[in-house]
C-alpha cells in the first residue's frame, strides 16, 4: 500500500442553496441569510427565534442572478469536462422551489445553467484551436423508473447498459450541437415533448427527473505516421438533472398511479441521498447505485473522481417551511 487509503469515492459534492423570493401571495421572512453567504437560518410563522440554522458551501441570497449561480456551481464543472472528466450538476426541491429556471430557463434577461454552460463550452471551443471538439446533446426523462428519450419521445423504455467505455443509455438519440443556439432549440423541443407525454398520462412533470447530457469529445492531432494519423481522444460527460420535486405527498391523496409515482420518486431521491452520503463519507462500504436507474446513470459521475454541484433550491415562503427544512436536511447530509 502506498500511503493512507484515499478516499475511492472521489472530491465531496459542492452544495450550493439557492433562496427565490416570495411569489403571489407568500409570505416572505421565512430565510435569514448570514453575511459571508455560507449559513443560513429558518424561521416559522410569528417567531423571532430561529427554528434550525444550517451551513453549506455557498447560499445565494433571492436576490442573486443565473450568472451568481453558475459562478458558485457550475463553472468548475464546465472546465474539468473540456479535459475528459465527467461532471454533474442537479437541483434538488419541492415543486415550485426554483429548479427548472434555475437550470433550464430560457428566458432572455434569465438564461439558465443548461445553455450557459453550452456557451461556455463553445466559448472554450472557439478559443483552442491546437484540438477538434465535437459535442452532443440528449435529453431523457425517467418516469416511475422508465426512461424516456425526450429527443425521440416514441422511445419510452430506454435500458441502461455498460460497456468497457462506462454507463450509458442505449439507443438514445445524441445530436450534434454546434453552439447554445442548438442546445436552446433541442432544450425545447423536449420540454415540448414531455409536456406532451404528461398531458397524455393526465399527470404532472415535476413527477419526472429531466436529464440533459452534454458529451464533449477533444481530439489532438499528434501526428502523422505512415499508418495514418495518429490521435489523443478524450471524452468528458456533463449531465444536468432537474430532480422530480421532492415534497412528500398526502398519504391519503396517494393511490393508484399517484402511490407507484410517490414511491418511485422517494426510492430515487432517497437512493441518490445514500449515494451523496456514501460519497461524503470514506469508510462507506456498500453505495446503493444500481438502486434506481437514477443514480445507476450517474454511477459514473457520482462516483469516479468527478465534480457534481447539487442546488438547493428553496422558497423563502412562511408556507413552505416545512417543506424547506426537509429540502435543506438533504442537502446538509450531502456535505
Ligand atoms: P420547480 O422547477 O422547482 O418546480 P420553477 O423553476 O418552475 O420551480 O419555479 C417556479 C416559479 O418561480 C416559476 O414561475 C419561476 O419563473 C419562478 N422562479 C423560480 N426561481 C426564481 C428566481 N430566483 N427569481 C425569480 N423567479 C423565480
Ligand atoms: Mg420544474
Amino acid at each position: 500500500l502506498n500511503g493512507p487509503a484515499e478516499n475511492t469515492l472521489g472530491e465531496r459534492v459542492k452544495v450550493v442553496v439557492r433562496v427565490r423570493p416570495p411569489r403571489g401571495q407568500e409570505t416572505g421572512g421565512a430565510i435569514g441569510l448570514d453575511q459571508n453567504g455560507t449559513r443560513l437560518v429558518v424561521f416559522r410563522e410569528n417567531s423571532v427565534v430561529p427554528q434550525s440554522e444550517f451551513e453549506y458551501d455557498q447560499v445565494l441570497p433571492p436576490s442573486a442572478t443565473q450568472a451568481d449561480v453558475y459562478q458558485a456551481a457550475v463553472q468548475p464543472i464546465v472546465a474539468d469536462v473540456m479535459n475528459g472528466y465527467n461532471g454533474t450538476i442537479m437541483a434538488f426541491g419541492q415543486t415550485g422551489a426554483g429548479k427548472t429556471y434555475t437550470l433550464s430557463s430560457i428566458q432572455p434577461d434569465a438564461i439558465g445553467m443548461m445553455p450557459r454552460a453550452g456557451a461556455e463550452i463553445f466559448e472554450e471551443i472557439s478559443a483552442d484551436p491546437g484540438n477538434e471538439y465535437t459535442v452532443f446533446m440528449s435529453y431523457i426523462q425517467i418516469y416511475m423508473e422508465l426512461i424516456q428519450d425526450l429527443l425521440r419521445p416514441e422511445n419510452e423504455n430506454l435500458q441502461i447498459r455498460e460497456s468497457e467505455n462506462g454507463v450509458f443509455v442505449a439507443g438514445v438519440q445524441e445530436v450534434e450541437v454546434k453552439g447554445m443556439q442548438d442546445c436552446l432549440h433541442l432544450l425545447q423541443i423536449g420540454d415540448r415533448n414531455r409536456v406532451v407525454a404528461f398531458t397524455n398520462l393526465n399527470a404532472h412533470s415535476s413527477r419526472s427527473h429531466a436529464i440533459v447530457m452534454l458529451t464533449v469529445i477533444k481530439r489532438r492531432r499528434l501526428g502523422a505516421t505512415s499508418r495514418g494519423e495518429v490521435q489523443k481522444v478524450k471524452v468528458g460527460k456533463l449531465f444536468i438533472v432537474d430532480l422530480a420535486g421532492s415534497e412528500r405527498l398526502k398519504k391519503s391523496r396517494s393511490t393508484g398511479l399517484r402511490a407507484t409515482e410517490a414511491k418511485s420518486i422517494n426510492l430515487s431521491l432517497t437512493t441518490l441521498g445514500m449515494c451523496i452520503n456514501a460519497r461524503a463519507d470514506p469508510n462507506s462500504q456498500h453505495v446503493p447505485f444500481r438502486d434506481s436507474k437514477l443514480t445507476r446513470l450517474l454511477q459514473e459521475s457520482l462516483g469516479g473522481n468527478a465534480k457534481t454541484s447539487l442546488v438547493i433550491a428553496v422558497a423563502n415562503a412562511i408556507e413552505h417551511v416545512d417543506e424547506s427544512l426537509q429540502t435543506l436536511q438533504f442537502g446538509a447530509r450531502a456535505m
